[in-house]
């Protein structure tokens, strides 16, 4: 009972907002954390810079209440951001209050709001329905194989590469049909020994979506060996912080980033940045 107290009271002074930290896809980034549960996500990807997913899961529910949120916020360095980004301590789409908690952010000011999600609740028209407050949508996709999906994302039950498909064409769908507000759709692809030579079966995937733009990615942030709040915005010197040993993942080549950005550019025509870009 004392040890629940205990933790009850340290969830609520932990703020639901960090950074801004530097984000080479979105500038200079204002976290917010709508999960801190601790970190609770449908994926449990052998790259999460939160290590491994304490709890996996597509249930969605409220993790932090808005009310805690948008104090967090205005205590923050709000106002250094160039973009409000919901990722944090797991998948921002399993928060119930995800779109309540933006339309808050909105009323306080335009600074633009990015979500990434790994797209696994898109088929949900609530989700879709809170997604579409947010200016950017970046959706993860890894996998054009449901092997390269188990192997990469070690997705929850249930959770399949036709179910996360076809959400984000539904998602795609609802973009072009929106009358509130036309948020961008990123399509982010990180890049690991297990995908890095899928880029054919990638492009088709891309080619069918259609997203604005995709984002190329490559392991930058060490995977740690527990979990620890910190994870959430460590990059850099940052990440040395992590109380837990940490293991380096293999990263692609300038070289192998390039060729991969090239040949998607012919194959698909899209719109493509890299990590690797100056
Ligand atoms: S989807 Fe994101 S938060 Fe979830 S396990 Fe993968 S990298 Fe981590």
């Amino acid at each position: 009972m004392l040890k629940e107290n205990i933790e009850k009271t340290e969830k609520v002074q932990i703020s639901s907002i960090y950074g801004p930290v530097d984000s080479w896809r979105l500038g200079k980034s204002l976290g917010v954390d709508l999960i801190m549960d601790p970190s609770t996500c449908s994926f449990n990807c052998t790259y999460c810079q939160l290590g491994f997913i304490q709890k996996i899961t597509k249930d969605r529910k409220i993790f932090i209440p808005t009310e805690k949120v948008k104090e967090d916020f205005l205590k923050s360095n709000w106002k250094d951001a160039e973009i409000i980004t919901f990722s944090g301590s797991g998948e921002p789409t399993l928060a119930l209050n995800l779109g309540e908690v933006i339309k808050e952010m909105k009323k306080i000011t335009n600074i633009p709001v990015g979500i990434l999600t790994n797209g696994t609740l898109l088929n949900d028209p609530d989700v879709r329905k809170d997604v579409l407050y947010a200016d950017i949508v970046s959706v993860k996709l890894d996998a054009s194989d449901e092997d390269t999906l188990q192997a990469i994302n070690r997705p929850a039950t249930g959770v399949n590469l036709d179910v996360i498909l076809s959400g984000i064409k539904k998602l795609k769908e609802d973009l072009v049909g929106a009358y509130r507000n036309t948020p961008i759709l990123q399509i982010q692809i990180m890049f690991m020994p297990q995908n890095k030579n899928k880029i054919d079966d990638l492009a088709k995937l891309l080619n069918e979506i259609k997203p604005d733009e995709v984002a190329l990615n490559t392991p930058t942030r060490p995977y740690p060996g527990g979990w620890d709040i910190i994870t959430r915005g460590a990059h850099g010197e940052d990440a040395k912080k992590i109380k837990y040993p940490t293991k380096p993942l293999v990263q692609l080549t300038h070289e192998e980033a390039k060729d991969i950005e090239n040949k998607l550019k012919e194959l698909t025509r899209l719109k493509i940045i890299s990590v690797y870009d100056e």
